[in-house]
């Protein structure tokens, strides 16, 4: 248990909701428990069954909190779990979303206890799916069975969408929100599926960047050339890569394609304040990494580089020969992959049509050059003024004694952005994992102690959101 927090009795929810809590402390962790021994990897087809054993045991859950309309839906890949919860006339309604389905448990080896058999011990919860997401699916499921049994009813109108494929693209979420909007309609949506700020700091996610990926080909010719020969009278396609890929950054590591920071929301001065007064220390930040020197966007601080700013990378490059020794060739062909973190507002397609006009204004002559769109996703951003965010930020605070901190991460999840620019919904991505609790890794764990504070959060912040404006 941390004591960086004030003491439980502090916490002011409801008394009754307070004391269903506590009576139901040993079953709620049991509960998660249970969910977290369901194998859910979307990625490997030997779980599919397991998918549906979870999904399964979540809607049974809703069921019994008296949601309507509840089905566990099929897709081409892993179901949908669907519910609503609408008892609060005239309140808003919140979108809640989290995902059933788990990364793979390799590397086996580094487990030090058997990733399926989760525990919770000296204040921790272990195993596959503690925190990423089901320790959270968990907590939202608690929430409303703690109301219920104090004989309350949810004040807002709550609609749930729990998918199985998160860790593996959404496509089957995309498609079925494609189809289904009327059934989504609500006024904000609640994502669980994020964390805190080192150190344990309660966070609220308020940026997520998005992302465009491409692959550049030059061709010279149908085979490698001699270099002796033809050396000098010819195009070399791994020099002419180098110098494609040499103009698309600036040394002031600003991306030189024409148009690419059009869209691109500057960071308010408060937004700047709000960075610079995050606990985090550069330096350890390098040395953890670690690397000899930390480079960026002149004019920004690495805060604001890692996650407010666009990236341009090089992801590999590959051309000629590269094994031991020398061989006098000109490559036939030189290719490199990249891909560009995006933030609000940029559009991949946007930034794809620039990158491929750049490069084909600055490749040099006597090549083939194309450039192909692999895949993009949008980035999002809710502001911290916005009054769900802020609603957010009172429950944490009622429950933690701390604000929040506002933070901004530099990957993604994928249906934040189909929530915002399809549903046209603010998203507050509030979770209550840690930075350290090895997500995707082994010994993945979850602190008890966020468990019950998280819950409590989320009572309050249904009080929080039946205040606000429709
Ligand atoms: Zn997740």
């Amino acid at each position: 248990m941390t004591d960086t927090f004030p003491a439980p009795e502090a916490m002011p929810i409801d008394l009754d909701i307070e004391a269903a809590l506590d009576e139901s402390r040993e079953a709620r962790a049991e509960a998660l428990l249970e969910f977290a021994r369901i194998p859910s990897v979307s990625a490997l087809p030997e779980h599919a069954g397991d998918m549906h054993t979870a999904a399964e045991w979540i809607a049974t859950r809703l069921r019994n909190l008296g949601a309507t309309e509840v089905e566990v839906i099929d897709t081409p890949l892993h179901p949908i779990v669907y519910g609503k919860i609408h008892e609060a006339e005239g309140a808003p309604t919140a979108l809640v979303y989290c995902h059933y389905d788990v990364q793979p448990v390799d590397p086996i080896e580094l487990w030090e206890t058997a990733p399926w058999e989760p525990f919770l011990r000296d204040g921790r919860f272990v195993g596959r799916g503690v925190a990423d997401d089901k320790g959270q699916l968990v907590m939202h499921l608690s929430a409303l069975e703690a109301m219920r049994t104090a004989g309350r009813t949810p004040p807002v109108n709550l609609t749930f969408v729990f998918e199985g494929e998160e860790e593996y693209g959404s496509e089957s979420l995309y498609r079925w929100i494609d189809a289904n909007e009327a059934r989504l309609a609500a006024d904000v949506a609640i994502i669980s599926d994020t964390g805190f700020f080192e150190g344990n700091v309660p966070a609220i996610t308020v940026g997520l960047r998005g992302i465009m990926y491409a692959q550049i080909d030059v061709e010279l010719s149908p085979v490698d050339l001699h270099s002796g020969m033809y050396g000098g009278t010819v195009q070399n396609p791994a020099n002419a890569l180098a110098t494609i890929i040499a103009a698309l950054k600036g040394p002031d590591g600003r991306i030189r394609i024409p148009g690419f920071y059009d869209d691109v929301e500057p960071l308010t001065p408060a937004d700047r304040e709000a960075l610079a007064a995050l606990p985090f220390d550069d330096e350890a930040y390098r040395e953890a990494i670690p690397v000899t020197k930390l480079v960026g966007e002149v004019g920004f601080t690495v805060l604001e580089n890692k996650g407010s700013r666009p990236t341009l990378d090089v992801n590999g490059m590959w051309s000629g020969f590269t094994g031991d020794g020398a061989k006098t060739i000109i490559p036939a062909h030189a290719h490199a992959k990249l891909s560009t973190r995006l933030v609000a507002h940029q559009d991949p397609k946007k930034i794809f049509d620039g990158l491929e006009r750049f490069v084909a204004s600055v490749a040099p002559p006597g090549v083939t050059v194309t450039t192909t769109f692999i895949h993009g996703g949008d980035p999002s951003h809710t502001h911290t003024d916005h009054p769900a965010t802020q609603a957010a930020a009172r429950a944490i605070k009622a429950v933690y004694g701390l604000d929040p901190v506002y933070i901004r991460e530099g990957g993604s999840i994928p249906v934040t952005a189909a929530f915002t620019s399809q549903l046209k919904l603010p998203v507050v991505l509030l979770g209550f994992s840690q930075p350290t609790c090895n997500a995707h890794a082994p010994n993945e764990w979850l602190e008890l102690d966020n468990f019950e504070r998280g819950t409590r959060v989320l009572v309050r912040l249904w009080d929080e959101l039946a205040t606000l404006q429709r």
